[in-house]
């Protein structure tokens, strides 16, 4: 029978590095006898002394089977053609710094209990629940991502969590970063997140960071930490983080959502790639909308943030094939997970053999933070605030408002006498406009108007303003009864 069997990451090493190794044999201990005489390294780390019985921190599947469970004892099970092994090693391998430090780990019997459910996989085991103990995990951000990232991770037992976070929940924050309730709203996030966290588990430390992360402090605050859980939701902050990880070794597990769309990796292992790999630089500024401009289905964060807690958790226990090397998409639209490999660049200027970056760099906050607008680049535009707006308003000043809003978001509200004429639209339409009447420029607050006025300007419109703010700032000065998004 030709059966293959395939290889875990932590033992492949034993095997040549093969992720999958075909031999014959009748039953289960012929194949992994066979296995053992291709790769007698592994022999070892599969049997015990005897060189026959199944060492017990070896699981051996036959499909989804383990076959250790089943009647005929795990050496005679017969075998058919085509059938594929899996070797599943219970302990093996993880982040060094954890696996040191959780030599003396202790537990309650509170902890047992709590934990009992991990206690009995033999992927986890105490040795597994212990490492998870002594792991220290610096979660960066506690919005949408960082949410079920950081429950997760609190829950399991990670014994040390850091939280970056410096912003307040907003009450457009609870439709999707479920760390906090409605009575939050208003509360710092580091502060609400830190309470809810040591609600959810006692047992562990919790190290709230009140920062916005910097070339100044990120390298000093990875030091503290053995692995990067990046739940950012901007690109300056995106590539600090990957360089600060490389440049550290630590290991930065990456989730990023847009839309319907996620992704998830792990950079910056050692022999992993890093972002940079990916993308080495960012996005020019306005290419890519920030979700506040983007918008973000409430329950896809939840969706990506647990599978970065879950690579999180599998890199302490040293279990599994990590997505190192690895981009997991996934389209919830379309229900599919589609994966790319990505390998090291040699020419990456943080992790290739020549870095040009060699210490943290503050990218200008061009894209948005924390889903903020507004942070374009708007030198030589001519603006108004909506103050001065309103004032020749009500002065009887004609005005022709152009509110390069979507439709839909038009509909959620709008500043009277605005004519919708998406941003979106704008090359296909430009047609109706005339170049000589003043237009004034609106969007929800700010950066698409700008957007506006350079496509317009390059065209040959010479009589544009943009409204400072957009609908938003007219929301909060002018008619405050006026709904905000
Ligand atoms: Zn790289």
């Amino acid at each position: 029978m030709s059966v293959s069997i395939l290889i875990p990451t932590p033992l492949r090493r034993f095997a040549g590095g093969a992720r999958t190794v075909s031999v014959q044999g009748a039953t289960v201990g012929d194949a992994l006898s066979a296995l053992a005489a291709a790769h007698p390294d592994l022999r070892t780390q599969i049997f015990e002394d005897d060189g026959i019985t199944v060492r017990s921190f070896v699981n051996i599947f036959l499909g989804s089977d383990n076959v250790r469970t089943l009647s005929v004892g795990s050496e005679g099970v017969p075998l058919k053609d085509g059938d594929t092994l899996t070797l599943v090693p219970a302990i093996a391998g993880g982040s060094s710094a954890s696996a040191a430090a959780s030599v003396d780990v202790q537990f309650s019997n509170n902890e047992i209990q709590r934990y009992s459910r991990h206690l009995i996989m033999p992927e986890v085991t105490l040795e597994g629940q212990k490492r998870l103990k002594a792991a220290r995990v610096l979660c960066i951000g506690a919005g949408g991502l960082g949410s079920p990232l950081t429950l997760y991770l609190a829950a399991a037992g990670v014994g040390t969590i850091g939280v970056v976070e410096f912003d307040t929940v907003d009450l457009s924050n609870i439709q999707r970063q479920i760390l906090y309730s409605t009575s939050d709203v208003g509360r710092p996030k580091l502060e609400a997140a830190a309470e809810r966290l040591r609600a959810l588990n006692p047992e562990i430390q919790i190290n709230p960071h009140n920062l916005r992360l910097s070339s100044a402090n990120v390298l000093d605050l990875f030091a503290q930490y053995d692995i990067i859980a990046d739940g950012t939701d901007n690109f300056p902050t995106r590539y600090l983080v990957n360089d600060a990880s490389v440049l550290t070794g630590k290991p930065n597990v990456y989730g990023s959502i847009f839309r319907f769309d996620g992704q998830v990796s792990v950079f910056g292992a050692a022999d992993g790639p890093c972002y940079r790999c990916l993308f080495p630089e960012p996005p020019p500024p306005g290419l890519v909308p920030s979700c506040a401009e983007g918008g973000v289905l409430g329950v896809l964060p939840g969706i990506v943030g647990s599978l970065q807690a879950l690579e999180v958790i599998k890199l302490i226990l040293g279990v599994g094939e990590p997505l190192i090397g690895r981009l997991v998409m996934l389209d919830a639209l379309g229900f599919e997970f589609s994966e790319v490999s990505i390998r090291r660049d040699p020419t990456c200027a943080v992790c290739g053999p020549n870095p040009t970056v060699t210490a943290p760099i503050d990218y200008d906050l061009f894209c948005g933070v924390r889903g903020e607008e507004g942070e374009v680049d708007a030198t030589g535009v001519p603006t108004l605030t909506v103050d001065q707006f309103d004032a020749r308003r009500r002065a009887g000043e004609a005005f022709t408002l152009l509110d390069v809003r979507e439709e839909y978001e038009a509909e959620i509200v709008q500043i009277p006498g605005a004519v919708t004429f998406p941003l979106s639209e704008l090359p296909a339409r430009m047609h109706e406009l005339d170049s000589a009447v003043t237009y004034t420029l609106s969007c929800h607050h700010g950066t698409r108007s700008v957007q506006a006025f350079h496509q317009l300007r390059k065209a040959g419109f010479g009589r544009l303003q943009v409204l400072m703010g957009g609908v938003d700032a007219w929301a909060v000065r002018i008619d405050p009864t006026l709904p905000r998004y």
